[in-house]
């Protein structure tokens, strides 16, 4: 077991932006990264463009490389561990990993991030990993020269089929929708694309295949009639659903599962429990303001850490020192 004053949970933009600002006041933070998750979402992106700092764009996965190394120049640790369970009641909080460590500390911060969403159709397990991704950088290699559908409106529907457009014959975006709700630039970079095409209120409503993906029922979202479209590889970017499981009963959720906080500060109604990033934020979910709410974490936990520290020294004196009557 072991204890130090700030575990950080989440090692994405939030996460290591924490961590830095911790080490750097001192607190030696330890960041619990993810076994495979580490590095969060950016580490499944291409060029990320809108970084301030970076004019020529830089890699999600460099990006994180070098948020990590920034934390470790200034103290933190990280371990590239899961969270099995957390009990962030009381004084001291735990946190116990799939290694079997189980680490304390009187603050915490939750960074934990997001998970793709799925399009919750019964056979959508089946067909992961055999047709069917939520990760065309890292999966869009094994579509050459196939017939790709991308669904989704969003940035990243639009980032994902543009990526696509390298390796597949054809890129189709299904879109529940008329329109996009991607940004205006995004947008036009995939309608300028000769190689993707668009299926407009559309929704997939089955998933087709032996073994592996060979079609899909697209179902029109205003009039109900179907059809058969035959693609041979699915990537699904509808977004993200907060990573909050293991916190429920203990930190204040919202309808949806993310972490309420009393903002515009990172405090949630654990004392010694912050949080930020994508498991707080439904409304902006940007690199830039994930890393922002992650910065102020650290100062909420480092204020909270000192306040702990002085009403110790103040017992501490009150004992040595009893005041004669
Ligand atoms: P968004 O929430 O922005 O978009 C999700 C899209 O998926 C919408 O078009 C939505 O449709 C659609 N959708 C949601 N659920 C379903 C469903 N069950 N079936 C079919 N379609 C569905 O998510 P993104 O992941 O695209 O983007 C998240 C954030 O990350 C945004 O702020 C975005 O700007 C940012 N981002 C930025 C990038 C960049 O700048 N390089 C790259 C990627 C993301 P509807 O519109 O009808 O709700």
């Amino acid at each position: 077991m072991g204890t130090q004053q700030l575990i950080i949970i989440g090692s994405g933009p939030a996460g290591y932006t924490a961590a830095i600002y911790a080490a750097r006041a001192g607190l030696e933070p330890l960041v619990v990264a993810g076994a495979v998750t580490a590095g969060g979402a950016l580490m499944n992106t291409t060029e990320v463009e809108n970084f301030p700092g970076f004019p020529g764009g830089i890699q999600g996965p460099e990006l994180m490389d070098g948020l990590q190394q920034q934390a470790e120049k200034f103290g933190a640790k990280v371990v590239f561990d899961d969270v099995t369970e957390v009990r962030l009641a009381g004084h001291l909080k735990r946190v116990d990993t799939g290694a079997g460590e189980t680490h304390e500390a009187p603050a915490v911060i939750l960074a934990t991030g997001s998970a793709y969403k799925e399009l919750g159709l019964p056979e959508e397990k089946k067909f992961s990993g055999h047709g069917l991704s939520w990760c065309a950088t890292c999966d869009g290699f094994f579509f050459r020269d196939q017939d790709i559908i991308v669904v989704g409106g969003g940035d990243s529907a639009m980032e994902e089929a543009t990526f696509l457009t390298r390796f597949g014959k054809t890129v189709t975006v299904v879109v529940r929708k008329g329109e996009l709700r991607a940004s205006r630039i995004m947008a036009q970079r995939a309608k300028d694309n000769p190689k993707i095409s668009f299926a407009w209120n559309s929704a997939v409503t089955a998933i087709h295949g032996d073994s592996k993906v060979t079609g899909v029922t697209l179902t029109d979202t205003r009039t109900g009639e179907t059809r058969q479209h035959g693609a041979t590889g699915i990537f699904v970017a509808i977004g993200h659903v907060p990573r909050t499981e293991l916190l429920g009963g203990q930190v204040d959720l919202d309808a949806e599962g993310y972490i309420k906080v009393d903002s515009p500060t990172t405090v949630t109604n654990l004392s010694g429990v912050f949080a930020c990033g994508d498991a707080v934020d439904h409304r902006y979910r940007q690199a830039i303001t994930a890393a922002g709410t992650g910065c102020a974490a650290a100062l909420d936990a480092e204020r909270y850490l000192a306040a702990l520290d002085d009403a110790a020294s103040i017992a501490t004196a009150l004992v040595e020192e009893p005041t004669h009557s």
